[in-house]
């Protein structure tokens, strides 16, 4: 069985673990990041690593990082949420731990170990769309993970999809992130409280009586109780990310939808929304395969379970398992679902 490290770089923590060919964690480490200094964070990533060396025999060890990840995957171009900026970040880590390592993005990471070990296992055409802070994407195809030329590819939260639209960080207005992330199912939640606090007595309520108290966790436990403004925010921010879905199907036509990140937590409350709006605005329904959108199943370990799986598919490769899933067989499972999506809804508008 052979052994990789997999280590995955957030705006926050440092997570590390040996992972077996199965996918399995048999080791893991976390620290906080100290995100401001790149230094700091190499350090960080580097007594990990030594930590787990020193205890296992590994044959890779891959690093999957929160930022743009240039093409011949050694330097951090731009990393939003930590100091990387054109930082030769294999090199650096290489200096210190004194092994070879594999830089990744980490959204990318988690896409693989997502296609190879968790929901989309089976799929060789995947996409993950990752809805936390804001909106993280790995896009497979083929089998293969697709980096664009520049590496770079696959950053979808960045589509404007409302001209003239909210502020995003990135400079931009109207970003898809911007309507479908976790900050915007707060903002959600805390205006309906602002203008309609009548309606909003059990979110008032769980976040301690104010309008900021009202966090991801507080919508998403009274969306579970059944609390009616708790589910319009998840059918708001469900409802663009199907119809985002969608757009992304007429350019690329997945198989299947990985749907990661902190908001996924909250499962069918956010997918059943989304597989509503995607079947309705999916260009041709009716007359095509609709792809799979699944929940993510690693979780939080998705990123470092992934990095060391590229890592070690580096030096020995490993194709995606593939199930044969004929063009038919995908028909007859959409055509038995088929009357659900129409069922009593209207499609004249
Ligand atoms: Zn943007």
């Amino acid at each position: 069985m052979t052994l990789a490290i997999g280590v995955d770089v957030g705006g926050t923590k440092v997570a590390a673990g040996v992972v077996d060919t199965g996918g399995q964690i048999v080791a893991k480490l976390k620290r906080s990041t100290p995100a401001a200094s790149p230094a700091k964070t190499e350090q960080a990533i580097a007594s990990v690593v030594a930590e787990l060396l020193a205890e296992h025999q590994v044959a890779a060890i891959g690093l999957g990082a929160a930022g743009f990840v240039d093409a011949e995957r050694a330097t951090m171009l731009f990393a939003p949420n930590l100091a990387w900026r054109d930082e030769p970040l294999k090199q650096r880590v290489e200096e210190r731990i004194g092994r070879e390592v594999v830089v990744e993005n980490d959204a990318n990471a988690s896409a693989w170990a997502e296609a190879r070990f968790g929901a989309a296992r089976g799929y060789s055409d995947v996409m993950l769309v990752a809805v936390g802070t804001g909106i993280g994407a790995g896009i497979i195809i083929n089998g293969e993970l697709y980096r664009g030329r520049w590496g770079i590819g696959g950053e979808p939260g960045h589509v404007r999809v409302v001209p003239d639209g909210r502020l995003c960080g990135c400079g931009n207005r109207g970003c898809w992130e911007q309507y479908c992330s976790g900050s915007a199912l707060v903002a959600e939640a805390r205006e309906f409280a602002r203008r309609t606090p009548e309606g909003a007595i059990r979110l008032l309520q769980l976040g301690g009586g104010t309008t900021e108290g009202i966090r991801g966790p507080q919508i998403t436990q009274a969306a579970t109780e059944g609390d009616p403004a708790a589910l319009r925010c998840f059918q708001i921010v469900g409802g663009w990310l199907g119809q985002g879905l969608a757009d992304l199907t007429a350019i690329l036509d997945p198989a299947c939808f990985v749907i990661g990140g902190g908001v996924s937590e909250a499962g069918e409350l956010l997918l059943e929304p989304a597989r509503s709006a995607f079947e309705r605005a999916l260009t041709g329904r009716g007359h095509r395969p609709l792809a799979e959108i699944r929940a993510a199943q690693l979780g939080e370990d998705a990123g470092l379970v992934g990095a060391a799986d590229l890592a070690r598919r580096a030096i020995a490769p490993s194709p995606l398992e593939k199930i044969p899933d004929s063009l038919d067989s995908v028909l007859r499972r959409w055509r038995r679902r088929r009357p659900r999506p129409t069922a009593g809804r209207s499609r004249s508008a």
